[in-house]
């Protein structure tokens, strides 16, 4: 065998790991890909609409995004874009320890923290880059973490690179929780930091804040919340659940949701603060958000107090939406908010249930494992304050029509809790 030979089978033999993976995902339907969206062809924006999406020519009346208030194409935030961008040029160019906090980042900063009730406030890069980096730099091995069942995987990715012991508990039970702080507090830990989030992503539902504050604060332990999901739509002047609550320690909002932009934050102590940017290695080693991305966050920072029809225009959707729904047959789980899911159960209905949506011209994915568990598979709509009641009309009819006729053919394998 020649030299080349040689070479062609070291490299065909490195990544037969890779094509095994893929044949298996493949075989279990599990095999994932993207599918870019396009420009719609009535630009310009200032139209505002952020419901429909287009993809391979098709017009899609989107219930996917989490652009809860639409505000990714207001001309607002595209203009305060626009405009740092122009004055500061389109990269940080830097770390922020390094020469990369400009006046904007400071500013935000202070603006953050007032508006969410909290001494201070730190710019990340993204909220999984927060939450898997700052979980890490508030725990050693000898903490506890105790966490809700159901935490988005980067909160997770935290826990797991602390070292810390980790338990979680059932989502949303605080007795669980109250009972594992009972049994765990004699143990000589540290320190008992409990992480969950507001608003669940996958399910809509929320976490009792007035049961868990007392209880954190009963056992001493940290608070550290996730508010992704409610930042701009719930909560005193749209700024989430956890703001203004004393007894929440640290508080992680994100701006690629409601606020229409990209990036995130946590709220917390002047002290805490210090020690992120002295000790967090995801704020340390990273460029700074870049000027234009500080523009439309700061502008979404000043509308959001405003849009209070807005928000309720979503609250009253969401309720008509969950009505409709159970009046097909359709459970939608615990949720109180605009992320309603849609229980199918197996992965492959709700697979179907996603595309038969979509050739009618609607867009709402299935969410299937690992982001869910086993036969909890699930269209996941997330409603915008731009939805009107015809959209919402044209989702329940579709799935309205795909349910009488999987009855017919005597398949109702879709309709959960039957
Ligand atoms: C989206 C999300 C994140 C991640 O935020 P990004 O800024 O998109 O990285 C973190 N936590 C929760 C609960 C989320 O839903």
């Amino acid at each position: 065998m020649g030299s080349d030979q040689l070479a062609d089978q070291f490299q065909a033999d490195k990544f037969q790991f890779v094509a095994q993976a893929q044949a298996e995902r493949q075989q279990q339907q599990r095999s994932r890909s993207l599918h870019p969206l396009q420009p719609s062809p009535d630009l310009p924006l200032q139209r505002h609409d952020a419901v429909h999406v287009w993809r391979a020519g098709q017009r899609l009346l989107s219930f996917s995004s989490n652009d809860y208030l639409g505000l990714s194409k207001h001309p607002a935030l595209i203009a305060a874009a626009q405009d740092y961008t122009g004055r500061y040029g389109t990269s940080a160019t830097a770390s922020r320890l390094v020469v990369g906090t400009f006046d904007i980042h400071d500013q935000l900063e202070q603006q953050l923290a007032a508006a969410c009730g909290q001494e201070a406030a730190l710019l990340f890069s993204s909220g999984f880059q927060a939450n898997s980096t700052i979980l890490p730099a508030l725990l050693d091995r000898q903490s506890l973490v105790l966490c809700d069942r159901l935490v988005h995987n980067s909160l997770l990715q935290g826990i797991l690179a602390s070292r810390a012991r980790f338990i979680r508990y059932g989502h949303n039970d605080l007795d669980h929780l109250h009972r594992l702080l009972q049994k765990q507090r004699e143990k000589g830990y540290s320190r008992i930091l409990i992480v969950t989030e507001t608003v669940f992503s996958m399910d809509g539902d929320r976490t009792d804040l007035d049961q868990l504050i007392p209880l954190a604060n009963q056992y001493n332990a940290i608070l550290y919340l996730d508010d992704a999901h409610a930042l701009g739509v719930l909560g005193k002047n749209g700024m989430g659940l956890a703001a203004h609550r004393p007894g929440v320690d640290l508080v992680v909002g994100t701006f690629g949701k409601a606020f229409g932009a990209f990036g995130a934050f946590v709220a917390c102590s002047q002290a805490v603060r210090e020690h992120l940017i002295n000790t967090c290695p995801g704020f340390i080693y990273t460029t700074a958000l870049p000027p234009g991305v500080v523009g439309a966050i700061a502008a979404a920072l000043a509308l959001i107090p405003t849009l209070t029809a807005e928000r309720q225009t979503l609250a009253h959707h969401a309720e008509l939406l969950r009505t409709q729904l159970q009046a097909l047959g359709y459970d939608s789980g615990a949720s109180s908010t605009h992320i309603i899911p849609v229980m199918v159960g197996a992965e492959a209905a709700a697979l179907q249930l996603s595309q038969t949506l979509e050739a009618e011209g609607i867009l709402a994915a299935a969410i299937r494992p690992p982001t869910v568990a086993a036969g909890t598979s699930r269209l996941r709509l997330a409603l915008s304050s731009q939805h009107r009641r015809d959209h919402l009309d044209c989702l329940i009819r579709a799935i309205g029509e795909r349910a009488i006729g999987e009855r017919a053919t005597g398949e109702r394998s879709h309709v959960s809790g039957g």
